[in-house]
């Protein structure tokens, strides 16, 4: 009985065991079938023994296609020497670890790898075989490869590249932001960006701030900041949010170019058509004086000839003279030097004005005028003189000799609208949104032959802007354009 009951125990304390180990054996296989990671087994001669789901994903091979097959099949040519190497390490009893290599699929594509190696040993402790688990790196080898690039692209550009988060505390910080700002990364990061914003820039940053957090780009603002030692830069930000992979603003990047040479090159430039401007006006003045006395004389004496060469001569000064008023005016606005003079004047009377000196200056064209209503209006007289010159100036430029060009004013509620319309070469939708910008003329085949600057339509802008008007324009190519303003009547 007793040897019975010795052998019943024997035998469940078998059975138990046994239990024991299928369901340790079952749960290891459920862990290396869910694994995201390669786990392969292969003998000592490099025969594959076991390949997981996700040794299939990554290679692209089946279980059935690798087992029994040498694990040769997945090593690039170049990188088998390797392989002994571990071997040799292996059997030594050594483990492997996070080895980075390449390993081949079955299209034939490298994968980046990290592998982690080790020796299967049997009960008495002999290796009997090799486990493997390869996880596939290669994301993390291109994002690193592409980070490593933009750091040195951060690192080499000539911009200050600075990141911040959503606070506004700084938290990179590259080589030339401390070039042109004095401070260090270390002194920096994690102070606020406020520290390179001047006081009276403050409010700059915060419409920025939400501009972006509204997930727009700011591009190109030319601002001034702050340096270490106190000192204003002149820069152009380029700032635009962070985002992370599901799109939400995770923090912002800025780009701050030093524009410092570039404004004194402009200061520079503005300054020589000021003084040049200045110079020529003074001279040109007296010369139209001295014409215009010459031409009384000649119609005095009724001498034709002289009277017309002179009232061209006269015309050519006007021109000029409008020409110089424009370029003292650039350089003034640039300056924020531009200030309005006002006094209450009648329209009509104006527009007298400028439509006569429009018919002796374009005697090719019909300037169609009917008389304004008499009415006044609160405004620069020289300034919006110079707007309505500009304006009928560029419809006789702009269309053939021959065409009309109609000016016109119409009372709309309590503004005046006064608008100036010719038959000529018009404009492109696409250049409409251009036309009124500093020095912008339109490019093409009709425009080769016309001088210009273009900065006439940008005073015009920037004078009506002033008086708190803007400049509108309805335009076809081939059709002609009537631009007009309107002005409130006092
Ligand atoms: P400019 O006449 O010296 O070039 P403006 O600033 O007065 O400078 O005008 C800018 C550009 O707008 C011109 O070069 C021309 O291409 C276009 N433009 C202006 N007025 C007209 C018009 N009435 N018809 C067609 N194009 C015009």
């Amino acid at each position: 009985m007793h040897a019975f009951m010795d052998e019943f125990k024997e035998l469940n304390y078998e059975h138990n065991a046994l239990r024991l180990a299928e369901e340790r054996n079952a749960m290891f296989a459920a862990i290396v079938d869910s694994s995201d990671d390669a786990i392969i087994s292969k003998d000592l001669q490099g025969v594959v023994t076991s390949w997981n789901p996700a040794a299939k994903r990554i290679f692209g091979y089946t279980a059935e296609e690798m087992i029994g097959q040498p694990i040769l099949k997945i090593i690039p040519a170049d990188r088998l020497g390797e392989e002994i190497d571990i071997l040799t390490r292996l059997r030594r009893g050594d483990r492997v670890e996070h080895f980075e290599t390449r390993r081949m699929a079955k299209s034939g594509r490298l994968l980046d790898i990290s592998l982690t190696i080790s020796p299967i040993r049997d009960y008495f402790g002999g290796i009997i075989g090799i486990s493997k688990i390869a996880r596939d790196i290669t994301l993390l080898k291109q994002a690193e490869e592409k980070s490593a690039v933009l750091a040195a692209i951060v690192d080499s550009t000539d911009d200050a590249v600075i990141s911040k988060d959503l606070q506004g505390i700084i938290t990179s910080w590259n080589i030339s932001a401390e070039r042109i700002f004095g401070f260090t990364a270390q002194e920096i990061i994690g102070e606020s960006i406020l520290k390179l914003i001047p006081e009276d820039r403050k409010e700059e940053e915060y419409s920025i701030l939400a501009q972006l957090k509204a997930g727009r780009r700011v591009d190109h603002i030319e601002t001034k900041r702050l340096t270490k030692d106190g000192r204003l830069v002149d820069v152009s930000l380029t700032i635009s949010p962070v985002k992370d992979t599901k799109g939400n603003i995770i923090g912002i990047s800025k780009i701050a170019r030093d524009i410092t040479e570039k404004k004194l090159e402009e200061q520079r430039k503005n300054d020589f058509i000021a003084i040049v401007s200045h110079e020529l006006k003074t001279p040109l003045t007296s010369v139209r004086s001295y014409v215009q006395l010459a031409l009384l004389k000649a119609r005095q004496r009724g001498d034709l000839y002289t009277e017309k060469v002179l009232s061209r001569a006269e015309n050519q000064t006007v021109k000029m003279t409008s020409l110089i008023h424009d370029f003292l005016d650039l350089s003034r606005l640039d300056e924020g030097k531009m200030a309005l003079n006002l006094s209450r004047f009648s329209l009509p009377l104006l527009m007298n004005e400028i439509v006569d000196e429009a018919v002796t200056l374009a005697p090719l064209h019909q300037i169609s005028y009917q008389l304004c209503e008499e009415v006044h209006i609160l405004a620069d007289r020289e300034k919006i003189s110079q707007v309505m010159t500009n304006l009928l100036s560029n419809a006789v430029k702009y269309s053939p000799a021959g065409t009309t060009v109609t000016v016109s004013c119409l009372r709309v509620g309590n503004a005046m609208q006064i608008s100036f319309a010719d038959q000529g070469i018009g404009v492109s939708p696409a250049d409409q949104k251009r036309l009124f910008e500093r020095f912008y003329r339109v490019n093409n085949e009709q425009m080769k032959n016309v001088s210009g600057f273009g900065i006439g339509l940008y005073l015009v802008t920037e004078i009506l802007r002033m008086h708190g008007s803007v400049i509108e324009l309805q335009s076809q190519p081939g059709q002609g354009s009537v631009f007009s303003f309107s002005l409130p009547v006092q």
